[in-house]
């Protein structure tokens, strides 16, 4: 199996090669059709599985699809949720270095620092949008951040979230994105109350385990 037999567009497939990448990891492999099939996905896989660049990359490459058909507009098409800054910070690394030949342009939000940056940075305009739910809730309660443009939802270590006591601020994030859109759920594990969330939120999920 390679990346091209995922067919993924030059620009991304370029990336992949300048990073060293020559082979999906098994949940890249499984998980990168079915999301560029626009399904939703329901993902089991530890940190260290490649699980990233397994959401990052056809997220990627989808927007850039779709900014080849319509004229762009400055907002924001997916919204990543994350539990910790460290872990946001990751994704935005990842973004920028499988997205650099794409145009598109992501942003990082956490909190614990100050918010002027940040919100500098959204009124210039993102397609992508990277976050910690605190931070987020705060920035959406300011009105700094819409989501009524959100196609695509990913939840990153869901677990960790409801661990950490993020489930409120993240059901309340999520109210707030369109119901029409694809979501992404991974978590490492999958106790009742994370199943009963991935239920509650993702439409007829094509489930991969790693
Ligand atoms: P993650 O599980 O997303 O935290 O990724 C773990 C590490 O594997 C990261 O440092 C990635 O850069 C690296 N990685 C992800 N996918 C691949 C791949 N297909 N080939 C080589 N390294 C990869």
């Amino acid at each position: 199996m390679s990346f091209q037999q995922l067919n993924l567009i030059d620009p991304i497939l370029k990336a992949l090669q300048t990073e060293g990448y020559t082979t999906p990891t098994p949940i890249q492999a499984q998980s990168i059709p079915i999301i560029l099939q626009k399904k939703d996905l329901l993902g089991c896989a530890q940190t260290g599985t490649g699980k990233t660049a397994a959401f990052s990359i056809p997220t990627l490459q989808l927007l850039y699809q779709q900014r080849q058909q319509h004229r762009e507009q400055k907002t924001i098409k997916a919204l990543i949720l994350t539990p910790t800054r460290e872990l946001a910070i990751q994704i935005g690394d990842s973004l920028a270095a499988y997205g650099k030949h794409t145009g598109l342009k992501h942003l990082v939000i956490f909190g614990g620092v100050s918010q002027n940056p940040q919100t500098d940075a959204l009124k210039k305009g993102v397609d992508i949008l990277v976050a910690t739910p605190g931070r987020l809730l705060d920035l959406m309660n300011q009105r700094f951040v819409h989501l009524d443009h959100i196609q695509m939802l990913i939840l990153d270590e869901a677990d960790r979230m409801l661990d950490m006591g993020f489930v409120h601020d993240v059901k309340k994030i999520i109210a707030k994105v369109p119901a029409k859109r694809q979501t992404l759920f991974f978590s490492a594990t999958m106790p009742k109350e994370i199943q009963q969330l991935a239920d509650s939120i993702l439409n007829k999920p094509e489930r991969v385990e790693v």
